[in-house]
């Protein structure tokens, strides 16, 4: 298998990946509810879980708009592959963005490099809902450098296979819900109890049950920034815009089987007309409100991002402007793969035809939920009434 390199591009590899591996197992992987290790086996071997490292440090030194359009492309094929990536892309991205430049944090994507590491989050915490911004556990002080922790994550994505996590949690016994850090901890030093099973509507892949972790770590292993700016400057944004694009790609892949099945309608009845046809015409104006959403909003992130101490991105404006994304991406997607239901009738519904879209359609219904609508509806609510500018 190809690696990265001068000859083969990241979105070549990925892409490759995604039709040839990611497209020929995703039926498997949602029926059985299982982690799509033969795609992550392959990105692992063309080291696309290290392509947002610095070229400094090994890496492929990419972008958030490399990222982002692998994420659509693996999200197109298999649902779950593409979340599964996305979601550790954004971890990296916190990693690189936030780390001191030096000491651990470095010799930690030396090794993500070598080992093409896959990282996992536990952001969600039972008691604090969708607000990712207070958590309830806090951090432990055990020895000088020695610290533990102890949360109830309701949902850990593909915990029983990751190899590193990175946590949010209260920065001291006696911090506030707001006072945050994120710890990046190996697998050796976490301990994942399970709180139930995993047994969903959609994005069943992932496999993402609940947890109580219990970790224990060195100080060190604490990123230095407060978990606020990292929220704001990346986890955040670089979350709905790659979790945005994935759900693009699930929804483009349910047009287009419904695009092949009017096709394969006007062939065979050639010079009649195709009733389903003039819906297919009306589905893309969904597709390309959906589109151009999520392509202008990754427009004004790279702007914003590019902002002396990305200043823009700790605004009022910056939190709506990607929550927005966030709402809208997700209120769209399953509406596009419903009206691709709608122009194949039948066919789409039956899970075992070429232009069944039953998979795509639960696949989508899932982005609402991953952080609840609602709750970002009420803090855009908040910033409405204060935000000068928007
Ligand atoms: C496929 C998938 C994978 C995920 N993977 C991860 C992961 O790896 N790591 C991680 O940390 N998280 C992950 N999450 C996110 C996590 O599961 C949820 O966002 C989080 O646990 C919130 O759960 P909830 O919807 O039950 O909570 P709530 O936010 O409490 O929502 C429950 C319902 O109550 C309503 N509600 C409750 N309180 C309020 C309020 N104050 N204001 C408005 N509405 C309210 C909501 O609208 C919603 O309808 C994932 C989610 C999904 C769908």
């Amino acid at each position: 298998m190809a690696a990265i390199d001068e000859q083969t591009t990241f979105a070549d590899e990925v892409g490759r990946i995604a039709d040839e591996i990611a497209a020929v197992h995703a039926d498997d992987v949602d029926k059985a509810a299982r982690f799509p290790t033969e795609t992550f086996d392959a990105l692992r071997e063309a080291g696309a879980l290290s392509a947002l490292v610095p070229e400094s440090l090994g890496g492929a030194g990419l972008g958030i708009a490399d990222a982002a359009a692998a994420s659509l492309a693996l999200g197109r094929r298999c649902g779950a592959s593409g979340l599964v990536f996305a979601m550790h892309q954004i971890q990296v991205a916190c990693i690189v963005r936030h780390y001191d430049g030096a000491g651990w944090f470095e010799e930690y994507l030396r090794a993500l490099v070598r080992e093409q590491r896959l990282i996992a989050s536990v952001t969600s915490e039972v008691g604090t809902g969708g607000d990712t911004g207070r958590s309830i556990a806090p951090i432990t002080v055990v020895g000088e450098t020695a610290r533990t922790f102890e949360k109830q994550a309701p949902t850990v994505s593909y915990g029983a296979h990751a190899d590193d996590f990175l946590t949010t949690v209260r920065r001291a016994v006696d911090a506030d819900g707001g006072e945050q850090v994120a710890v990046l901890t190996s697998n050796e030093q976490v301990e994942l109890e399970p709180m139930g099973t995993w047994d969903p509507f959609g994005m069943r892949g992932t496999c993402s049950p609940g947890f109580t972790v219990r970790a224990s770590f060195e100080a060190e292993q604490i990123l230095p920034q407060p978990f606020s700016t990292i929220g704001s400057e990346t986890m955040v944004p670089v979350s709905h815009l790659l979790w945005s694009h994935v759900w693009l790609g699930v929804a483009t892949e349910a047009f287009e089987r419904a695009r092949a099945f009017v096709r394969a309608s006007a062939k065979r009845t050639p010079g009649e007309p195709v009733p389903a046809a003039t819906r297919l015409s009306h589905l893309m104006t969904q597709l390309s409100l959906l589109r151009g959403e999520v392509e202008s909003a990754l427009d004004e992130f790279l702007v914003a991002d590019a902002t002396p101490n990305r200043e823009r991105l700790a605004t009022m404006s910056a939190a709506l402007r990607f929550n927005n994304l966030k709402i809208a991406a997700s209120e769209q997607a399953p509406r596009v793969c419903q009206g691709a239901m709608n122009v194949c009738g039948i066919v789409g519904f039956k899970n075992d035809t070429p232009y069944s879209v039953g998979r795509h359609l639960r696949d989508t219904m899932s982005g609402a939920l991953m952080i609840a609508n609602e709750r970002i509806h009420q803090t855009n609510a908040a910033l409405l009434l204060v935000a000068k500018e928007i």
